[in-house]
This record gives structure tokens, C-alpha cells and sequence, in this order.
């Protein structure tokens, strides 16, 4: 038995034998061809070419328009066998050097991407799988053979891969796949879109995963921790079994959660709100009976696509999500690229070293203002449609939140000239994100309509610990007192001023880390739609006086170790579900 720990990407538990899925498993010897054949391979290679792209034109056709994020990713690779750069350098190898046309294509696309790998930008690393999948279609065309199927498993089984490319990926057989594990990937990559939007359990950036696993390998993947259990031993299986039934069960009764009150024991309310990233989440988080949604993550409407979005393509967006929350909240993020999230017209252009710590988010829309602008003004036309608030992401301090409020203002003047609606009275808020930000809440509090802490990222940079680095992973550890005393800051400063507030990281959905949050008075929290039901059971568990002691005792201790012990007794005391 084998555990290995990588990053949660869709909750849930899979149990069961696997698939791998290599991402290489096109080999081409290196070969030439007699100058005479030359014309031969030239045609084999324009035919082959034909062919893929009629392949992926119907792949296109039947994947269908619900499924926008494939489709845009598989019209990545369609540009991609478009590329006159490209065609002109395969047919060059075989012009000029008398490649095969099959080593034409190997070597070509594997020059390519070397050079891609070696800028170090994860927009050029992401455009990789793109490669290596449109190199598999040309070459089995070549070579006459059939595309690899991962879309026909013989009995139900859990996807195992180093990564999948894209095409693999939407191409799953959905009948059959239980679950996904990869050894690369990570929150915002292909895979976990995916399984996130199939509600499949799926863990990423397994180190070592692909060299554990043998084909015969019984599997177990626990998207609620992040981990994968490579041929567990008996009395794990029976573990793990049981919760998945548990799991299941919760799923299943979910539905009962929907009109049932969030409120604690001694009669606190709470009020839940949904985190979503495409439009097409509306319908789950009205479903889960959550008020409405407390993050839109806007920066996925853009990952993926190959032209900028307008300002009425944006509006049209915005506006159908407010109309579908019926009369809830809707709380637009403006857009967070950069890190680990790039479009085509937000890359940093050049080598960052630390990528978090970079050009990313508010600074790269402030660097970018006319774009930032043309969000601006969409967000400001669909306000007048439902109750929408516009929140900045990793605001530094309140000179930073000054100047994107002034660019909110010069998009309201251009609203203002083409004699535009919108709505003037926009609610604004800021995510606090940043220690500096936390400490400086009640400069924030003074300006800021309202405050929404993204313990996500408050973490990683209040503990110094990447929260894509598996290599730490044991010390991201939102619970440290260090956290805990920021964010009772935060609340501080928000009560002082009347100040709405808000926790939208992932600490909000999780029933274990539930009693600090309460504690620490906080009221309102945004999680993915599944999780609102297993924290409304929660919650109705609990007395919001034992959460006060215990959050007090936790930001006395000496580190995140001794906070674990004491949730952990505090949860076996109140006899809760966890
Ligand atoms: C966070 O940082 O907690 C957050 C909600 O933002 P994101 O996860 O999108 O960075
Ligand atoms: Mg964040």
C-alpha cells in the first residue's frame, strides 16, 4: 500500500482498477526516405493532416454546445494543425532532409515544444498537451491506426495518467470512468475543469503516481484530501468503502438539506453562498438552496479562449447569471490571472520567477486598463438586472483599492457618455487576500463597501507556503493561529464600520474547519454548491459560544499542530458528523 498526496481538484471518493493513460504512446523511429519519395510523403502527410481535422471537426460536433470549456480547449488544437509556422516546418524536414512524413511530425513538434517548455510560462507549458495531442492524431492517421480510446473502458475504472491531453480528457468515457488521478496538473488545468464539471472525484500533481501504479493496481482516490492510495490494504478498503457509501449517502440526501435552516443551535444564522466560475454553475447553486453567489471567479470565462471577449458578450454573461440567481446575491470577482492562470492576452510576456508573488490579479488588470475597463462596464450594465457586487482580487492596501475604484469611476464616465444604464450605486468590496491587506482592514473598511477573505491565498502568503507546491504541502495549514488572528482582524475592522464580510476560500466549505470561522464571528460564507449541504448539517450541530472558547485557545497556541488537536477534540466533544 501506497499513499501519495496531491492536490484536491473534485471531492469524492472512487475506489477501483484503473486505466493509464500516457500522453506518449505515439513512438517514431527516426527515418528518411529516398529524395525520389519525397513528393510520397508529402502527400501522406497533407491526407493525414485532412484527416485529423475532420476528426476533430466531429468531435466538435458531437461533444455539443453545453460544453463550452472543451470545446474551447479542442479549438486550441485546431489552430494549432492550422498553424501555417508549423505545416510549413514539417513539410520543411521533408523537403529538405527527407524525413518520413511520421518523423517530420515527431521531430518537429518535439522541437517545438522543448522551446516552449524552456520559456517557463505556464501559458506556453499548457499549450504542450495541446501539441503532444494533435502530434498523436496526425501520426496515427499516418500510420493508419485508430486514436487511443480512452472513451471505451470494458468495465468502470479510474483514469491514472501522467497528464491527459486535452482531447483525452473530454474524450472520457463517461459510463465508465470513476475517477481521475494525475501525476501532473494542477486547479485550473484541463483535467480538473473537467472532473469538476463531470462531478467526478479527481486528485492532481500526484508526485510519483504513474511509476506506483501497475496495471493491475486497485486504487483509491480521496478528492476530499487530496490523496490517492495505491493497492490499499484490507482494512483501508473497508475504510474507505465506508465512506464512500457515506459520501454517497450525503450526496444523495443533499436535496432534504435544500429548505432546511442554517442555523447553529443557539439559533445563530449563517448565510450561504455558492463559489462558481461559468454561468452554467447557476442552476447547482439555486439547487442547493444556497442565497445566491458570494464568488464568481470571472477569470474562467476567459481561460481557453482564442479571441478577447467584448463588453456585450461579457454583459450577456453577467446578466444571465444575476437573472438565474432569482433575486439572490451575485458578488463578481474582476478577473484573478495570473500565478498559475493565463489567457492568450494575459500572459506576462516574459519569465517570472515567482509568479505568485507577480504580475497577477488587480496589478495585471491595472496594467491592462482598457481591458479591465471593458469588464467594468459589463458588470456595471448587468447591476441593474439583480443585486451584483464587484470585489477586487489581492488588493495590497487601500492605495491600491483607490486606484482600481478610479478606473470603476472612468468606466462609469464612458458608461455615463454613450448614455448607457447601469447602476451608480454598485456595491464595491475587496478580497483580503494579503496579510498586508488584513492588517491595514480598518483603512480598507473606511472606502470599501464590503470585504470577502480568500483564505486560499491568505495562507500561502501570510505562511510563505505555494499552494500549488506538493513538495509543502504539509504546511499549508489554514488553521495556524498567524491565520486566524489576521482574519479576527479582518472581522474587527468590519464590524467597527458596518462592513459586510464575507469568507470565500476553500476553509468555507469544510464542516471540520467550520468552529473557527464561527468563532471567530464570522456569518457569511461561499463555498462550491456541493458543500453547502454537508456545512448547513454541520452547523445546526454546533454552539456558536463553544466556537468563541475554542477560537480563542487556538490563536494562543504555539503553532497549526496544536490548533489540529484542539478542533480535532472539539469535534469528538461535539459529537459532530465529521
Ligand atoms: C482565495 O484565495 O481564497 C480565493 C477564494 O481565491 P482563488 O482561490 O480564486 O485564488
Ligand atoms: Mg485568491
Amino acid at each position: 500500500m501506497k499513499r501519495l498526496k496531491g492536490q484536491k481538484v473534485s471531492d469524492g471518493i472512487a475506489i477501483g482498477p484503473i486505466t493509464v493513460v500516457t500522453s506518449r504512446e505515439v513512438k517514431v523511429k527516426e527515418s528518411y526516405v529516398a529524395p525520389e519519395k519525397v513528393p510520397v510523403e508529402l502527400k501522406r502527410l497533407a491526407k493525414a493532416m485532412k484527416k485529423t481535422e475532420k476528426e476533430i471537426q466531429t468531435f466538435l460536433k458531437e461533444i455539443g454546445s453545453e460544453q463550452e470549456e472543451v470545446q474551447a480547449i479542442i479549438q486550441t488544437s485546431m489552430e494549432f494543425l492550422n498553424d501555417d509556422f508549423l505545416k510549413s516546418e514539417i513539410r520543411r524536414a521533408i523537403e529538405e532532409e527527407h524525413c518520413s512524413a511520421e518523423f517530420a511530425v515527431s521531430r518537429t513538434i518535439e522541437r517545438l515544444n522543448e522551446r516552449l517548455q524552456s520559456i517557463d510560462n505556464p501559458t506556453f507549458a499548457s499549450k504542450v498537451a495541446d501539441l503532444i495531442d494533435i502530434e498523436h492524431r496526425v501520426i496515427n492517421n499516418l500510420m493508419g491506426r485508430r486514436v487511443e480510446q480512452v472513451a471505451k473502458l470494458d468495465r468502470q475504472r479510474i483514469v491514472v495518467a501522467e497528464d491527459l491531453t486535452p482531447a483525452q480528457a473530454a474524450n472520457l468515457d463517461r459510463g465508465k470512468v470513476t475517477g481521475i488521478a494525475t501525476e501532473r496538473g494542477s486547479w485550473a488545468s484541463h483535467t480538473a475543469i473537467l472532473a469538476r464539471a463531470l462531478g467526478l472525484p479527481a486528485v492532481v500533481a500526484v508526485h510519483g503516481l504513474t511509476e506506483s501504479v501497475a496495471l493491475d493496481s486497485t486504487v483509491i482516490i480521496d478528492g476530499f484530501r487530496g490523496e490517492v492510495i495505491v493497492d490499499p490494504d484490507e482494512a483501508t478498503l473497508v475504510d474507505y468503502r465506508q465512506r464512500r457509501r457515506k459520501a454517497r449517502r450525503l450526496t444523495a440526501s443533499a436535496a432534504l438539506e435544500r429548505d432546511r435552516p442554517s442555523v447553529t443551535r443557539d439559533g445563530q444564522e449563517l448565510r450561504l453562498y455558492c463559489n462558481i466560475e461559468t454561468k452554467e454553475d447557476i442552476p447547482r447553486v439555486v439547487e442547493s438552496g444556497a442565497r445566491g453567489v458570494g464568488l464568481f471567479r470571472t477569470e474562467f470565462l476567459f481561460l481557453g479562449r482564442t479571441s478577447a471577449m467584448s463588453e456585450d458578450e461579457q454583459y450577456a454573461i453577467y446578466r444571465e447569471a444575476v437573472e438565474g440567481v432569482d433575486g439572490g446575491m451575485l458578488a463578481i470577482r474582476s478577473i484573478d490571472f495570473g500565478a498559475d492562470k493565463f489567457d492568450r492576452h494575459h500572459g506576462s510576456g516574459f519569465k517570472e520567477l515567482n509568479p505568485f508573488m507577480g504580475q497577477r490579479a488587480i496589478r495585471l488588470s491595472l496594467e491592462h486598463e482598457d481591458f479591465f475597463r471593458t469588464q467594468l462596464r459589463a458588470v456595471l450594465r448587468a447591476a441593474v438586472h439583480g443585486k451584483v457586487r464587484l470585489m477586487f482580487p489581492m488588493i495590497m492596501d487601500l492605495g491600491e483599492f483607490r486606484k482600481a475604484s478610479a478606473v470603476l469611476e472612468r468606466a462609469k464616465e464612458e458608461l455615463r457618455e454613450r448614455g448607457e444604464q447601469f447602476d451608480e450605486q454598485l456595491p464595491i468590496g475587496t478580497m483580503i487576500e494579503l496579510p498586508s491587506a488584513a492588517l491595514d482592514a480598518r483603512k480598507l473598511a473606511r472606502e470599501a463597501d464590503f470585504f470577502s477573505i480568500g483564505t486560499n491565498d491568505l495562507t500561502q502568503y501570510t505562511l510563505g507556503v505555494d499552494r500549488t507546491n506538493q513538495r509543502v504541502a504539509s504546511l499549508y495549514t489554514p488553521w495556524h493561529p498567524a491565520i486566524l488572528r489576521l482574519m479576527k482582524e479582518v472581522v474587527r475592522a468590519a464590524r467597527k464600520n458596518g462592513r459586510y464580510l464575507s469568507v470565500c476560500g476553500e476553509t468555507a466549505g469544510d464542516p471540520w474547519y467550520l468552529p473557527l470561522l464561527l468563532g471567530l464571528g464570522i456569518r457569511n460564507l461561499s463555498m462550491a454548491p456541493p458543500q453547502i449541504a454537508s456545512v448547513k448539517r454541520a452547523l445546526r450541530r454546533l454552539y456558536v459560544s463553544h466556537c468563541n472558547d475554542l477560537v480563542e485557545d487556538a490563536i494562543d497556541a504555539p503553532s497549526a499542530d496544536e490548533v489540529q488537536g484542539l478542533l480535532d477534540q472539539f469535534h469528538q466533544r461535539a459529537g459532530s458528523l465529521l
